[in-house]
């Protein structure tokens, strides 16, 4: 493995009824002229925003508030909010919802503190140096965001989906209670699911050596959302699996499975391309995506692959070859998220031929990429190809 450092700053708050019992010590700590944000009215209709309101309101806070932050949040949502955050001079921000708002106020939380145009920080043609605190409450199992230090920020006018990061925008504490996931319709558990699923596989395919612990953490995180989704989604009032698939998400990337060895991740970025240009979930085009890189790296990952398919598809290889093996765990794969409810194809989003090269282009952006083995622009258009 390689040599590292780790180091996560956020206070993860797990379990049911933290948000009535931390909320108002753990964000008064960060500030009293607070903003919180939300996305488009689920935390309206569920009740959390009328009980985050009663807290705030019962222990003096001044509160201003930001709505509509949209799946694959906007850049100009963020320069809104930015703008708010700036005229009442908060000290601290408040998200409440999934990945998308708790990626937006991250970029608000920088760029409050940044003089030019956010997309700047999102582009990287800058580097935060300062961001104000915030703290989450997350209503979503899928994307980790609640416990790292990335953020995925869309500019619509461009076409352009970056990730970008900094330790500065760890989240100073994040209350999970399962219970707030109850309301999380089947799309978007299922979504959940798969986005959680890649970031384990993701970091699974990584080029370093002598990585036993991590691939067998790896291994237990699927092998658990393997055991557990199925249910969740015929049951969608489970408490008991949406807590287990709720700390999963928060395992698979909060950096845990990732100490000593750098993940692919060149599939989150084809995906990235693919949603800037056609706005469709984030998940949907990885459940497509993945499996095609999988399947473009059947010789060069043959090893992970055959081991993928014996440890955690649990396919016995009597009488068959490892390229049969590799195969069949990736096939196992596809059969899992299918049968989950997720899409096969980008023709399920109606997405033809006609733009994968401007996809191919915006992924090529900064040259090559993934750390398990460098795409250039034909492996791209393979990949895409192949998930058509
Ligand atoms: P999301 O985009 O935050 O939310 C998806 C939908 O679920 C929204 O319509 C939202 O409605 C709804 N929803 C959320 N909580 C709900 C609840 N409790 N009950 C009912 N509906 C609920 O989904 P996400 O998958 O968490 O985030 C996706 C974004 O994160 C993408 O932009 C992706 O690229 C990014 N991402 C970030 C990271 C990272 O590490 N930072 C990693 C992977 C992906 P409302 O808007 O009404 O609340
Ligand atoms: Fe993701």
């Amino acid at each position: 493995m390689e040599n590292f450092t780790y180091q996560n700053p956020t206070k993860l708050i797990f379990g049911q009824g933290q948000v009535q019992e931390q909320l108002a010590d753990q964000l008064g700590a960060l500030g009293k002229n607070v903003m919180v944000v939300y996305g488009g009215g689920s935390i309206k209709k569920n009740g959390l925003y009328d009980e985050v309101m009663g807290i705030l309101n019962d222990n003096g806070f001044t509160v201003h508030e930001l709505a509509g932050v949209e799946p694959n949040p906007r850049v100009d949502t963020v320069r809104k909010g930015i703008e708010k955050a700036r005229s009442n001079q908060v000290n601290a921000l408040l998200a409440v919802g999934g990945g998308s708002v708790i990626d937006a106020v991250k970029a608000m939380a920088a760029g409050v503190k940044y003089d030019g145009d956010v997309w700047d920080l999102v582009t990287k043609k800058a580097k935060p140096e300062a961001a104000l605190p915030f703290g989450t409450i997350l209503t979503l199992a899928a994307t980790g965001s609640e416990m790292n230090s990335g953020s995925v920020i869309t500019n619509w006018e461009t076409h352009e989906k970056y990730g970008w990061g900094s330790p500065l925008v760890f989240p100073a504490f994040s209350i999970l209670d399962p219970g707030n996931t109850l309301s999380v319709p089947k799309d978007q558990t299922i979504y959940g699911v798969v986005d959680m699923m890649t970031h384990v596989l993701e970091q699974y395919f990584h080029p370093q050596d002598n990585t036993p612990l991590q691939e067998r953490m790896c291994e237990a995180v699927l092998r658990t959302v393997i055991d557990e989704a199925p249910g969740l989604v015929n049951n969608l009032e489970d408490l008991q699996k949406r807590e287990t698939v709720l700390y999963s998400g928060t395992i698979a990337l909060n950096g845990t499975l990732q100490m000593g060895t750098r993940g692919d991740w060149a599939s989150h970025n084809i995906e990235h391309a693919v949603s800037a240009v056609y706005d469709i979930p984030h998940a949907g085009g990885l459940a497509i995506l993945f499996p095609q890189w999988m399947r473009h790296h059947k010789k060069l990952g043959q090893k992970k692959l055959v081991q993928l398919a014996e440890r955690v598809w649990g396919i016995t290889p009597a009488g068959k070859s490892d390229a049969e093996l590799a195969e069949e765990g990736i096939q196992r794969l596809e059969e899992f998220w299918q049968n989950l409810g997720a899409p096969a194809r980008l023709a399920d989003y109606d997405i033809d031929d006609s733009r994968l090269e401007d996809m191919a282009d915006k992924a090529m952006i900064n040259g090559p990429f993934g750390n398990f083995n460098k795409l250039e622009k034909d492996d791209v258009l393979a990949i895409l190809r192949a998930s058509l």
